[in-house]
């Protein structure tokens, strides 16, 4: 059985839905602070199996001691933790405490019960303004420029230092790019509270009139047209990636590092571009100043995980974007709308 925390959440949802279709048992632990507990229904809905679901949190050493004396798990996927950078920026505390001291308290109850088997959400953001691009497993970390990758960076160097106290653990530190989409059948996606901060969430709340326009931050980067360019891949490729990390775990000792990217970087404005062009949709928006923090571009070189996973992100820009159309379209208001979703198709 793999402990998922975090799971009810965007990225976890995803993967507990791979887990239980690669023939895993999955216990979710989550709090809800930033999902649903019908994230969980609906995978249940896709799979036939519906993933055991435990609300708790993730800096509660005693509730995971007993969760992983009454379960058979073997290894943890863990996802829980906060992710916004301007709230990061407004509560540092709060980001420190979950991101890292979460971790910790994860990794010591994960001792104390014998399991040394953990895949870890890590970013790409730890490479801060990285000079060469693609950008490498091995290119040097940065230093991020706020509290959220700050607690990345801390959360990753704590667990290689880990490894390295105590052969035991194997441990994958995934850096992921810039995950988008939904699972094709538009049932589980994106949930954001309140306004979006990230690029696509924010286009699909334009494209339904949700808001008035897109803000374009920044038009004079040194890109090929002058907006910021990012490495955008499909959640499901992603949570394909921990599967693959999952298995090479079981194989491997020591902390590995693999980028979850597709090698592929995308500009603000072809992203808004193909958007049009498969929602059949005007996207109205302004260029303004850039937004503080961000860099100008960044994509992945995949190819270490590719040889040693075995992983490839097949699927293309068309398809995540028409993914997260129809989980947009199916479910206008997330998992708050009460009906249940009628399917939609998408060009
Ligand atoms: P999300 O907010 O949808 O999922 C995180 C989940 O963790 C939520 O369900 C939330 O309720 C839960 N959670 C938060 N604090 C908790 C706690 N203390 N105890 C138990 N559960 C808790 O975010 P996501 O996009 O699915 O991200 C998952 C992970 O991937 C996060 O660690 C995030 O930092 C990392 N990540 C995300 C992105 C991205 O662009 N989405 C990029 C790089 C890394
Ligand atoms: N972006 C934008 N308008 C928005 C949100 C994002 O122009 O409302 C740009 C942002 O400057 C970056 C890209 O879109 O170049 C991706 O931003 P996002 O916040 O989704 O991810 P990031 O790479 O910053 O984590």
């Amino acid at each position: 059985m793999i402990l998922v925390t975090g799971g009810a959440g965007y990225i976890g949802s995803h993967a507990v839905l791979a887990l239980l279709e690669t023939g895993h048992e999955v216990l979710v632990l989550d709090n809800l602070c930033n999902s649903s507990r019908l994230s969980l229904d609906r995978v249940a809905l896709l799979t036939g199996r519906q993933p055991r679901f435990i609300e708790g949190d993730v800096r509660d050493g005693a509730l995971l001691d007993e969760l992983f004396q009454r379960w058979p798990i073997t290894a943890v996927m863990h996802f829980a933790g906060l992710k916004a950078v301007g709230e990061s920026v407004r509560e540092p505390l709060r980001y420190y405490e979950t991101n890292v001291a979460g971790s910790i308290t994860l990794c010591q109850a994960m001792a104390r019960a014998g399991i040394f088997r953990l895949v870890f959400s890590s970013s790409a953001t730890v490479y801060g303004e990285s000079v060469s691009m693609p950008i490498r497993e091995d290119c040097p970390t940065g230093i991020p420029t706020n509290p959220y990758g700050q607690s990345k960076l801390m959360a990753e160097n704590v667990l290689k230092a880990l490894a390295d106290s105590d052969p035991r653990w194997s441990i994958a530190l995934l850096r992921y790019f810039n995950p988008i989409g939904a699972h094709e059948s538009g049932l589980i996606g994106e949930d954001p509270n309140g306004t979006p901060n990230n690029l696509l969430p924010y286009m699909l709340q334009v494209a339904v009139r949700r808001q008035p326009q897109l803000s374009i931050y920044g038009g004079d980067y040194a890109t090929h047209d002058g907006t910021g360019v990012r490495d955008y891949i499909h959640v499901m490729d992603l949570a394909q990636g921990h599967i693959c990390a999952l298995e090479r775990l079981g194989r491997s000792a020591g902390v590995s590092v693999w980028n979850l990217g597709t090698g592929q970087g995308y500009s603000v404005l072809e992203m808004v571009r193909a958007f049009e062009q498969i929602t059949g949709r005007a996207l109205p928006y302004r260029i303004v100043a850039r937004r503080p923090g961000d860099i100008a571009q960044c994509w992945a070189d995949p190819s270490k995980a590719r040889v040693e996973l075995q992983w490839n992100a097949e699927r293309d820009l068309h398809a995540m974007l028409a993914d997260a159309w129809r989980w947009q379209l199916s479910n206008p208001q997330g998992y708050q709308h009460e009906q249940a979703p009628q399917a939609v198709m998408v060009g």
